[in-house]
């Protein structure tokens, strides 16, 4: 069949972070584009994800900043915290996004389908009660969050569900050490729930460097989150007051809500990718090479769903360099190299490059700098909570190979910092750069003296 005969020239399933920005670029580089979504335009990211998430824990800040203001001179009286009115204007922003993203799409001239797609085989897909074909079709539906096989699980909540609770939980367990488990453990005690976390090994957040993560529990201990490594969930009852659970540990907890945050699965089934003949790896996850393509020809993936790296930014890059691939004429392979992230947790810590580990492991040797001191803010504030910068430099080269923070606005100045890291940074590059005093930031260019 000649390109012109199939109904649209792309049709993307999935109106997610990649999905949307696949079908933006190739509808601007001249193609026919389709789009369905069975949910809502702008995927996990916007609707249920990184954005209410972020406006969450600044709902959740403000518990802190007040009683650091008295250190300050104010007085800020009485403060209370009502969920129901932050919920609306937490929604109201997800809606107004939304809105964007559909405009986005209809001002490019790609068509929204908003219902489920599944594939018929490799050039056609059932899209709610029609039947389309596309000469290239890319999957981008992003991934789903597991939960585990225990009696009474239907009790307790997932990341979709926490944005919409009808009041705030009294008492919460949250259960795992990831990025969700640690950033809503966070977001809820900050709100005034009394928050347990229970991650089944120790310490939480496995993955990244050791020093932050044994900082970051403590730090999150000392502000009143319960942290329960080596733990994890047998069963969940109903009871007269709330939710019994019960733990490995033996113990019984009561509880007003469960959620559980124990990693996220590609969204792969039941969208017929066996009947046009893709091929998923054990866990799921679509199988593509470097471009996103899969085994067959026409058919693409990015995302979740191909369970690269899960982060709205490699989603995007990753459509983006399908569209320029597969519509520009111009072969780009997304880089998955030197990608920083950030955990929005009390307190934040973000991350570029290699762990002092995988360091070692790599190199062999590995030059350690580290800083560990109390912001200027902290102090007239009257907070004993300090911050920690570390520096890992390949003995050898002086390049950079890892940079890691925990402390107020690490997300802000680690992305600074990953420019320089992703083209090349050295340490007498970082030593060459005068300071801007004062901040936190500047301690990476201060760093004068190796601490291991
Ligand atoms: P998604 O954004 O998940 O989009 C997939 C879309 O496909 C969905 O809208 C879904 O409804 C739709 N869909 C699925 N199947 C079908 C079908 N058959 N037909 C039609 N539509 C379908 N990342 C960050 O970088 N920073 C963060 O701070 C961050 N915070 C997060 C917080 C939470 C609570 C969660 C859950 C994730 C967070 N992430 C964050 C991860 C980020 O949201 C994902 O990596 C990103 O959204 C992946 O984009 P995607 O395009 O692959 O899929
Ligand atoms: P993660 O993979 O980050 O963490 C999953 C956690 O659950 C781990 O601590 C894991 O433990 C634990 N776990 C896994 N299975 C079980 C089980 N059966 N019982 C108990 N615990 C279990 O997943 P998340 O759900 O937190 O987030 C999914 C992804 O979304 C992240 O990996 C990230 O890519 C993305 N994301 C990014 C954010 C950001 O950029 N700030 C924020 C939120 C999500 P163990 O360590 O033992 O394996």
């Amino acid at each position: 069949m000649a390109a012109m005969d199939y109904d649209y020239d792309l049709f993307v399933v999935g109106a997610g972070s990649g999905g949307v920005r696949a079908s933006r670029i190739a509808a601007e580089l001249g193609a026919r584009v389709a789009i369905a979504e069975e949910y809502r335009v702008g995927g996990t990211c916007v609707i249920r994800g990184c954005i209410p998430k972020k406006l969450m824990t600044y709902a959740a800040h403000y518990r802190e900043d007040f009683a650091d203001a008295a250190g300050f001179g104010w007085d800020v009286g009485e403060t209370a915290f009502d969920w129901s009115h932050f919920r609306r204007n937490m929604q109201g922003e997800v809606d107004r996004l939304n809105r964007l993203y559909i405009e986005t799409l209809e001002s490019r001239g790609v068509t929204i389908y908003p219902e489920r797609a599944v594939l018929e085989d490799a050039h056609t897909l059932r899209v709610g009660d029609r039947r389309i074909t596309a000469d290239t079709i890319l999957v981008a539906t992003g991934g789903t969050p597991n939960l585990p096989h225990i009696p009474g699980v239907e009790h307790a909540i997932t990341s979709n569900e926490v944005f919409h609770l009808p009041e705030l939980p009294r008492r919460l367990l949250v259960v795992g050490g990831g990025y969700i488990a640690v950033e809503f453990a966070g977001i809820f005690n900050g709100l005034g729930s009394a928050v347990t976390l229970a991650y089944r090994r120790s310490p939480i957040l496995r993955g990244f460097d050791m020093d932050l993560r044994t900082r970051l529990q403590a730090a999150m201990q000392d502000k009143g989150v319960e942290v329960r490594c080596e733990t994890n969930v047998t069963a969940i009852e109903k009871a007269s007051d709330g939710l019994d659970v019960t733990l490995t540990t033996g113990e019984t907890l009561t509880v007003d809500q469960i959620l559980f945050a124990i990693g996220r699965r590609p969204n792969s089934e039941g969208l017929g990718l066996e009947r046009a003949g893709v091929e998923l790896d054990p866990s799921g996850a679509i199988c593509v090479d470097d471009y996103s393509r899969t085994n067959v020809p026409n058919i693409w993936a990015v995302g979740d769903v191909t369970d690269r790296i899960a982060l709205t930014p490699v989603a995007i890059k990753e459509g983006h360099a399908f569209a320029l691939t597969r519509f520009g004429g111009e072969p780009v392979a997304p880089d998955h190299r030197h990608v920083a992230s950030a955990v929005f947790s009390a307190p934040p810590l973000a991350t570029v490059g290699l762990t002092e580990d995988e360091a070692l492991d790599k190199l062999g040797d590995v030059d350690v700098y580290e800083s560990d001191f109390r912001p200027l803010k902290h102090v007239v504030a009257g907070r004993d909570e300090r911050s920690y910068v570390k520096l890992l430099v390949d003995p050898e080269s002086d390049r950079v190979v890892g940079m890691h923070m925990l402390g107020p606005d690490a997300p802000e100045i680690i992305q600074g910092f990953a420019v320089a890291l992703k083209n090349g940074l050295t340490k007498a590059g970082l030593d060459r750069t005068v300071a801007i005093h004062p901040t936190s930031a500047e301690e990476f260019v201060l760093m004068a003296k190796k601490a291991r």
